[in-house]
């Protein structure tokens, strides 16, 4: 369906004109940056991914709000993209709105409480970004983050992690904004789980909460050289090139990377997409895939893990707008 007969199809019907398309609409209500008919591409790790009818960074959260009023005005569909490091987009991409936080769109505080220092990040914050402010605040909890790209709104989302923690062990709490208002969910109500969070559909993350540990120079020597062996350990065990890290979630005791390795898929390739030799569970974009190329090679895993294990292989990326 083409954009124009998409825009028709979603027009108001509370007296605003028929021929006034949602995107002149959205983009006269907002002050923020509108993109229309961006490449998702240029925003994914994997460098796959059509074109947004729409892409919006919010000058500031009224802006949002505002965007978020013409969102529910117009029943127009809403998506957020963090660093687009578990994203995997469709080559027809995605109709309606995809919102991109900036990193400042709220800033960053601190409240020493006795239990540690309540820490709150913009959720647009680069990961690697708050985890050098809190080692500049000498604050150790969020080591396991350098390493993991994306934002801390996508590392929330996704609960991400390593061998050296994940945010479920430090989320005191979220904002979300909606079409409804800002709501505050405490983490106890997250549903944390393996590299899962629950959240209300549609809801933007404004802000991530987080309780950190004030510790001593010497500890924080350590934490860094932590870090720093964790950094090299993934430089010599995850290859280089397009990719959204591990593809799969880990079954229950057993490892993706291994049964995809012992069904012999290590460099299996559908058109431009590709297992790699370094490393099972990360598929590849040698630079000429299509979104269409990964999708065939995740089904040719699932498959042949499935006939083989008899296990079925759950994504741990996001499957993002249309294929
Ligand atoms: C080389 C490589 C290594 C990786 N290693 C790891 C690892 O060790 N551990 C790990 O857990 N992950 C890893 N990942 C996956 C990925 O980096 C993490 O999941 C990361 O936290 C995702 O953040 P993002 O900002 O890129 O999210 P995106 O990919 O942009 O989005 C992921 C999901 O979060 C949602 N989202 C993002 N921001 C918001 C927001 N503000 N509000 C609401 N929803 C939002 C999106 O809609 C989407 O559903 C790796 C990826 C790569 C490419």
């Amino acid at each position: 369906m083409s954009i124009r007969n998409h825009s028709r199809r979603i027009a108001a019907s509370d007296g605003t004109p028929d021929s006034v398309s949602w995107q002149d609409e959205f983009a006269a209500s907002v002050r923020g940056l509108v993109r229309r008919n961006e490449l998702l591409s240029n925003y994914t790790t994997l460098g796959l991914g059509g074109p947004a009818d729409i892409m919006f960074e919010p000058a500031d959260e009224a802006d949002l709000k505002a965007a978020l009023a013409i969102v529910r005005k117009r029943k127009v569909p809403l998506k957020v993209i963090g660093g687009g490091s578990n994203l995997l987009v469709g080559d027809r991409g995605v109709r309606g709105i995809i919102v991109r936080l900036p990193p400042d769109l709220i800033s960053t505080e601190m409240v020493g409480q006795d239990e540690g220092v309540w820490v709150s990040y913009c959720a647009g914050m680069l990961s690697v970004a708050a985890y050098r402010h809190a080692i500049e605040n000498r604050l150790v909890g969020l080591e396991f983050l350098p390493g993991i790209p994306g934002t801390i709104g996508g590392a929330l989302r996704m609960n991400a992690g390593g061998r050296l923690g994940e945010m479920a062990d430090v989320v005191e709490g979220i904002e979300v904004m909606r079409v409804d208002g800002a709501t505050y969910i405490p983490a106890q109500e997250l549903g944390f789980a393996y590299r899962y969070a629950e959240l209300p559909d549609s809801a933007v993350i404004t802000r991530v909460d987080v309780l950190l540990r004030p510790a001593e120079s010497r500890e924080i020597t350590s934490v860094k050289e932590r870090v720093q062996q964790e950094i090299e350990h993934r430089r010599l065990t995850q290859p280089a090139g397009r990719s959204a890290g591990s593809m799969f979630k880990n079954p229950p005791g057993r490892h993706a990377a291994r049964l995809l390795e012992d069904c012999g898929l290590k460099g299996e390739s559908v058109g431009g997409a590709r297992v790699s030799t370094e490393h099972a569970n990360f598929l590849i974009n040698d630079g000429t895939a299509t979104a269409g190329d990964m999708m065939q090679l995740i089904d040719l895993c699932r498959n042949k893990v499935r006939k083989q294990f008899g296990l079925s292989l759950e994504l741990e990326v996001k499957l993002e707008g249309e294929f």
